[in-house]
């Protein structure tokens, strides 16, 4: 972007801002919507890990020299090889914690830390990474010029970048590192320990609950429907999706593709059958035929509510935060099956 373009953006979005700003908050989470949504459902409370709150965080071992870190919001993990530790994410909530966390599994000093994806969220906290000598740290080189770019001092440039495919052999243990772009823009990170049947890929599934608002707020709706297949291509036992109160498995990974495709085929069924002239006329008899932005938005709400209205029973006692989310899961469906997608 020219410094021209960038001082234009700037403008547009504190204009954008001072517009919003002057409105009334529309998105509320009022006390009684709070009160509507479902509780989470019992089998996955079941499955919340126990975290001592004096640590803030749980450590566990999944096998073939693979630990899993979580606090029950976020995940990364460790691999501890004869000749030391490679981390997998450093996230922004217990990353100052992860060093201290693999010094009671092993000695062994801290030797890489991989980067999933550029998110805040996820490598945040590799700050705490700084005075480790000769750490490697690794990741596309998409996610280090975007990084170099932003230049966050929360964020510890990587100085080892690959473009797609990266393997990695440490003390006699390996790691695949796969590039996707399921999620962010700069690229998204299949992370692969195959003699632990390890498989670590962030933000597309989340072992027990639907996905994040948008499905994982995902830039790009067309990767992520290909996301689960690719994943279960994969010999693993052990799923991380970064995210909540569980690791997962395979049978994870189905489900959250039976979900991500029935939200896809009820939008496009329910907006391929649509009947829009009725709705617009409908519409047009209260706002007029000059607003056309107000008509087809009414064509927009319609197949998002009778998709929501459709697809919740099916969902709703399947996996936890359905209700919290199907909305914006329906919306960017709707964006794809209406602007990207053949009939
Ligand atoms: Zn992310």
């Amino acid at each position: 972007m020219t410094p021209k373009c960038a001082r234009n953006r700037r403008i547009i979005l504190s204009l954008m801002f001072a517009v919003v700003s002057c409105m009334p908050l529309l998105a509320q989470s009022s006390p009684e919507e709070m009160k509507g949504y479902v509780p989470v459902l019992s089998s996955v409370k079941s499955r919340f890990w126990k975290i001592d709150p004096a640590l803030g965080y749980a450590v566990r071992n999944v096998g073939g020299g693979v630990y899993v870190i979580s606090d029950n919001g976020w995940q990364s993990s460790f691999l501890v090889t004869s000749d030391g530790v490679i981390v997998f994410d450093a996230p922004a909530s217990f990353g100052k914690n992860i060093p201290s966390a693999i010094a009671k599994v092993t000695d062994l000093p801290i030797k890489m830390l991989i980067y999933s994806h550029i998110h805040k969220d996820h490598i945040g906290g590799s700050v705490a990474f700084r005075n480790i000598k000769g750490l490697q740290i690794i990741a596309l080189e998409s996610v280090a010029d975007f990084l170099k770019e932003m230049n966050d001092p929360n964020r510890l440039l990587p100085n080892v970048t690959f473009q797609s495919e990266k393997t990695i052999t440490l003390g006699g243990k390996t790691v695949e590192l796969t590039r996707h772009f399921y999620h962010s823009h700069e690229g998204d990170l299949f992370i692969y320990v195959p003699q632990a049947k390890f498989l670590m890929a962030v933000d597309c599934v989340t072992p027990g609950y639907a996905p994040f608002q948008g499905f994982d707020i995902t830039t790009n709706f067309h990767e992520y429907l290909k996301v689960f297949d690719d994943l279960s291509a994969y010999d693993f036992d052990t799923f991380v999706g970064g995210h909540l109160t569980d690791i997962g498995g395979k049978r994870d990974v189905e489900i959250a593709k039976e979900f991500t495709y029935d939200v896809y085929n009820t939008v496009k069924r329910i907006h391929n059958n649509l009947d829009q002239a009725a709705v617009v006329a409908e519409a047009a008899k209260t706002v007029g035929t000059d607003n056309e932005f107000a008509l087809f938005k009414a064509v927009l709400d319609k197949v998002t509510n009778d998709s929501v209205r459709d697809l919740q029973p099916r969902w709703i006692d399947r996996l936890a935060g359905v209700d919290v989310w199907l909305p914006s899961h329906v919306r960017t469906a709707l964006i794809y099956v209406r602007w990207d997608d053949k009939e």
